[in-house]
């Protein structure tokens, strides 16, 4: 997908930091932090929503999700998380490429989180 901007971080066309990588999923800051240290678990690949994604890639995805968490519970002294994971406009997915929201949390943040 040329102009879908997941696409262009993972082909590196846009520098970003990385959080941490394997074969198919990164992680990098959300650039409209709603948290502190509010970051996304995104395929390499191009895939429209979680449904798309084959079960074979659910290890990858685990690992990614964890190993991203981990770092940032220890960068922001968190002590814990949320995992979020919008599919569809009606849910509200804006970036139509598969993608995981971490959000790290503390006591007393007021981050609400609406289900
Ligand atoms: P969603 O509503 O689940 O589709 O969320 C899309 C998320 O992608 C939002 O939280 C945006 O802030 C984030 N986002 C959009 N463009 C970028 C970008 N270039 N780098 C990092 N995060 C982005
Ligand atoms: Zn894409």
């Amino acid at each position: 997908m040329n102009d879908c901007i997941f696409c262009k971080i993972a082909r590196g066309e846009i520098s970003t930091e990385k959080i941490y990588e394997n074969n198919n999923f990164f992680s990098i800051p959300d650039a409209n932090p709603f948290a502190e240290g509010h970051s996304l678990v995104i395929s390499k690949k191009h895939f429209e929503t979680a449904l798309d994604l084959s079960n074979d890639l659910g290890s990858e995805l685990l690992d990614c999700i964890k190993e991203t968490t981990i770092r940032l519970m220890k960068k922001y002294d968190a002590e814990g998380f949320n995992v979020m994971n919008n599919n569809f406009e009606v849910a509200g997915q804006i970036v139509k490429h598969v993608h995981f929201h971490i959000l790290p949390r503390r006591k007393g943040d007021n981050i609400k989180i609406i289900a």
